[in-house]
């Protein structure tokens, strides 16, 4: 075989496959990082780069751009391969079942003794409504993503929603905006309880059982037009942006044919990361187990599991704890 065949194969560079590129590094694993887009960071660049996260520990407050360089400086501290806009559709087994095959959308191969599949959420589709105006005027003040804060500055700004994008975004956009009304369409959100409590305490104005109906403006959003789904009442809101936070859909078809065991629209693993195929793991939003939760945190601890099974699956006699990260210090750290 002419091509590489490297030691782990990543696909997905957003915060848990960049951190599971850092891992591999650190047990001296050959690793090649693959995503679909053309820029590393997942959704952390892709999603939201301007919203500040909380959760992660040893960050009291990141932007999420910030945190996705800090990801990226360290997974590359190692040199791994990086291969961009590059969506793989096939995963199979090559060579009496010893070497993992990776075919992408526009006809590349990749070889790998072992696989970790950190693609989140798959192709990122926002969920759209379907309302004739809101079509229309899609970048023109309807946003599904926030990539500049700095154009809704001194606006009136509606945000349609009750999960967390939503409530972060009316919470991030505090302070820029002139004015932002929060909607949803029941009394009950999903976001984490301290920012809905932070968001109870905020300028901004939540609006419970209240669903859009019309946009108006012809070059751009100039109004909109809600109504009180308990009673039909309408009321005209003046505003030039609309934020519709309605989730995203997971296009996980992709992977149907790669002979994975799925559940719940994920990935099944166990608490070693395995999936039901040797030699493939798999960590990050696109898993599920009992008590998974979809966060950037937990996906860090699981990219470590993933990577450090995966160094024990090609060679049996390594350690499966990897030791401590100051017992292998990056050259660049080194003094002296
Ligand atoms: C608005 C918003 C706010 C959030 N706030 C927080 C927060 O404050 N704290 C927190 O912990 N979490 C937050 N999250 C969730 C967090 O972003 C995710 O848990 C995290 O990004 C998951 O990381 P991941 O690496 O598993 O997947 P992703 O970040 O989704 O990255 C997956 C990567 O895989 C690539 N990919 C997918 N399919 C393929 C393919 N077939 N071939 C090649 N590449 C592929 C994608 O292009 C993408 O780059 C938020 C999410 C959103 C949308």
């Amino acid at each position: 075989m002419k091509e590489e065949v490297f030691d782990i194969t990543i696909v997905g560079a957003g915060p848990v496959g960049l951190y599971a590129t850092y891992y591999a590094g650190l047990r001296d694993m050959r690793a090649k990082l693959i995503d679909a887009l053309g820029q590393l960071g997942g959704q952390l660049t892709a999603l939201y780069p301007e919203k500040y996260i909380y959760d992660v520990a040893g960050f009291p407050q990141i932007l999420a751009k910030d945190l996705a360089q800090n990801l990226i400086s360290q997974a590359l501290q190692y040199n791994p391969e990086i291969c961009l806009n590059e969506k793989i559709i096939k995963l199979e087994r090559i060579e009496d079942e010893k070497i993992l095959k990776l075919t992408s959308e526009n006809g590349n191969v990749h070889f790998s003794k072992t696989v970790v599949l950190t693609l989140g959420i798959g192709a990122f589709v926002p969920r759209k409504l379907d309302i004739p105006d809101v079509q229309k005027l899609d970048g023109r003040g309807i946003h599904y993503i926030v990539k500049d804060k700095s154009i809704f500055k001194d606006k009136n700004i509606l945000i349609v929603g009750g999960g967390d994008s939503a409530v972060d975004w009316a919470l991030n956009l505090e302070g820029i905006a002139k004015n932002i009304t929060l909607i949803h369409r029941r009394d009950i959100f999903k976001a984490h309880e301290d920012s809905l409590k932070k968001l109870f305490n905020s300028s901004v104005e939540v609006k419970t059982f209240y669903e859009l109906k019309r946009v108006h403006g012809d070059e751009h959003v100039e109004g909109a037009t809600i109504f009180d789904n308990r009673t039909g009442d309408e009321t005209y809101l003046d505003v030039q942006h609309i934020i519709l936070c309605l989730g995203f859909l997971a296009n996980l078809e992709f992977i149907q044919n790669w002979g994975l065991e799925i559940d719940k629209n994920a990935i099944k693993v166990n608490s070693k990361m395995e999936t039901n195929i040797p030699g493939v793991y798999a960590a990050g939003d696109i898993i599920n187990y009992p008590g998974k939760l979809k966060l950037i945190s937990t996906g860090f601890g699981e990219a470590a599991i993933a990577v450090n099974c995966a160094k024990n699956f090609i060679d049996p006699a390594s350690k499966f704890f990897p030791g401590h990260s100051s017992d292998f210090v990056p050259k660049k750290f080194k003094s002296g």
